[in-house]
C-alpha cells in the first residue's frame, strides 16, 4: 500500500530538482565570468541553506554543493554540529556565517565557522579575537559593509570601513580577507556592489562577498569573488524568513 507520496516530491528537497537548479546558477555563474572575461574559478557559490530542511541540504550535497552559508548561529549549530552531514572545516565542507553575530555567540561561532562575514564592530573584532585564542580556531573573516546606510541594517558605515579594517588587523591580529555587503532591497544594487569593490581594493583586499539570487551575475560583473545563493537554488523559503534581520 502505498498511499503517501515519497518526501522527495517536495519541489525543494526532490533532489532531480536541487541538482537542476544547481546546475543552472553554476551555467548563469560561468555565463556572467564571460561576459567581463573573469575564470569561472574565481567565483565561489555558496549555497545558503538558511530554514531549508535537511533532506534538501542533503541533496545539495550530494549534487557536488561543498560551500554553505547560514545566517543564525544556533540554528546552524543545530544542523551542522551535530555530526549528521560531517563536521565543518573537514576536507570537502566550509561552512560560512552570513548573518549578524551577537558577541555572546561569538565563541560558538568561532568553534562552528570556518568563514564569518559579518564582522562590522570593535567589540566584535575584540570578542572574536579572545574566542579564536581560547579556542585555538581562527575563522577567516570579512567585514559588512552597510553601504546603504541603513538604520534597520549590520554592517559598517562606509566612512568607517577603513579604520575598522585597520583595527581589527592591527590591533586584534585579525585576518580579514575581505568585505561583504547586501544592498538595499529597493535600490539598483550596482552602485553598492561598485562602493565595495572600491573599498576592498583601497584596503588591499581580495576578497568580495555580494550579489543574491536577484542580482548575483550583476555582482559578478561588478568583480564578486563570492556570491550567496539561496532561493534560485533551493526554491522559496517561508516569508518569514525571506530577509536577513539583525
Ligand atoms: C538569505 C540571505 C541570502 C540569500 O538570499 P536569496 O535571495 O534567497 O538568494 C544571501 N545573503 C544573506 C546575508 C542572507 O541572509
Amino acid at each position: 500500500m502505498t498511499s503517501s507520496s515519497p518526501a522527495s516530491a517536495s519541489p525543494s528537497t526532490d533532489p532531480a530538482a536541487i541538482s537542476d537548479r544547481l546546475a543552472v546558477v553554476r551555467a548563469r555563474i560561468a555565463e556572467a565570468c564571460r561576459d567581463v572575461g573573469r575564470d569561472p574559478e574565481t567565483v565561489v557559490l555558496t549555497a545558503v541553506s538558511k530554514t531549508q530542511p535537511p533532506e534538501a541540504i542533503a541533496a545539495m550535497r550530494a549534487a557536488g554543493q561543498r560551500v554553505f552559508g547560514e545566517n543564525r548561529v544556533r540554528e546552524a549549530q543545530g544542523r551542522w554540529a551535530e555530526g549528521l552531514y560531517g563536521r565543518p572545516g573537514g576536507a570537502e565542507l566550509e561552512l560560512r556565517l552570513i548573518g549578524p553575530l551577537q558577541t555572546n555567540k561569538t565563541e560558538d561561532a568561532v568553534a562552528l565557522f570556518d568563514v564569518i562575514e559579518t564582522l562590522d564592530r570593535e567589540k566584535l573584532a575584540r570578542t572574536l579575537a579572545e574566542a579564536a585564542a581560547k579556542r585555538g580556531r581562527s575563522p577567516r573573516l570579512l567585514i559588512q559593509v552597510n553601504t546603504g546606510a541603513e538604520p534597520q541594517k549590520a554592517g559598517v558605515l562606509p566612512d568607517a570601513a577603513e579604520a575598522l579594517i585597520a583595527t581589527a588587523q592591527k590591533t586584534y591580529g585579525l585576518t580579514v580577507e575581505g568585505l561583504m555587503c547586501i544592498p538595499p532591497a529597493d535600490e539598483p544594487p550596482e552602485p553598492h556592489f561598485r562602493l565595495l569593490a572600491r573599498l576592498a581594493e583601497d584596503n588591499g583586499l581580495s576578497v568580495l562577498s555580494m550579489g543574491m539570487s536577484g542580482d548575483y551575475e550583476t555582482a559578478i560583473r561588478c568583480g564578486a569573488t563570492h556570491v550567496r545563493v539561496g532561493t534560485a537554488l533551493f526554491g522559496e523559503r517561508k516569508p518569514s524568513e525571506t530577509v536577513s534581520r539583525p
